[in-house]
């Protein structure tokens, strides 16, 4: 798929069927554009084919609702960092039971090798390097956090934020960059152009002098700026944002 195109799952297993592949790795949300792909749909198209599934959850772990034990990943993994609202410094990686001898086997790296790692905490209750301390407490707290408010309401506010900031920048003038039906309701990335005489830097240095950052693109082909509502943030929050962007368009 070209880049910022949708993972359409017709053509993902049309492709898987071939029998050519044995692996399919994907991205659940795209961060660059706010794109969330079907993830229960593409799992169960691998297990339907016989095709080891490999989902960065990098930006939805911690806020998306997975039922992992339905969805019947092989690999997922994240990082303390995003939507669990830790320190960033800590990645993990949950795989199915199954595929434990097929990690054995293939461990081609040495301070990268999931299985060793796993099978030094089983062993050792240790991780097999110096761990970063300060960030796994800090992870733990953040973890404690996101289970005391439920990953379920966590998500129901993350929808909630993001759409105080999609209906604001819409009234406003802005184009999304994505059809709705593929937006995260995690990050939303906006046209550059679909404003008349916007200037993004303008902009963005009027914000941040009110403790508000956004982001530029990723791509600057797409030409898109980006807002997120990754964070301990509430629709009071989300409201504020929204009131400084209007007035920096009334002033
Ligand atoms: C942030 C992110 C990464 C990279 O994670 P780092 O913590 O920056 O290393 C990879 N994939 C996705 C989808 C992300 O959102």
């Amino acid at each position: 798929f070209e880049y910022g195109d949708y993972t359409e799952p017709n053509q993902v297993k049309e492709a898987l069927a071939s029998g050519s592949y044995s692996h399919l790795a994907f991205i659940h949300h795209e961060t660059s554009t706010g794109m969330m792909d079907p993830v229960e749909e593409l799992v169960a198209i691998c297990k339907e084919l016989n095709v080891i599934s490999i989902v960065d959850a990098m930006s939805t772990f911690g806020a998306y609702p997975y039922n992992l034990t339905e969805l019947g990943v092989d690999y997922i993994f994240s990082s303390s960092n995003k939507c669990i609202h830790g320190m960033a410094g800590l990645s993990f990686v949950l795989f199915h039971n199954g595929q434990k001898e097929a990690l054995k086997a293939n461990g081609r790296s040495y301070y990268f090798d999931v299985y060793k790692q796993w099978d030094n905490l089983q062993k050792k209750n240790q991780l097999r390097f110096t761990p970063p301390v300060q960030i796994c407490y800090s992870f733990m707290a953040a973890i404690r956090e996101t289970l005391s408010e439920g990953i379920d309401a966590r998500w129901e506010r993350y929808k909630a934020n993001w759409q105080i900031l999609y209906d604001g920048l819409l009234d406003l003038g802005f184009k999304p960059l994505l059809p709705l039906d593929q937006e995260s309701k995690i990050l939303l990335a906006l046209k550059l152009d679909g404003k008349e005489g916007f200037d993004f830097e303008h902009f963005h240095d009027y914000l941040y002098k009110r403790n508000i950052t956004i982001y530029p693109g990723v791509m600057p082909e797409k030409a898109t700026f980006r807002v997120a509502i990754i964070g301990d943030l509430y629709p009071d929050d989300m409201h504020k944002v929204m009131e400084d962007m209007t007035s920096y368009f009334s002033s």
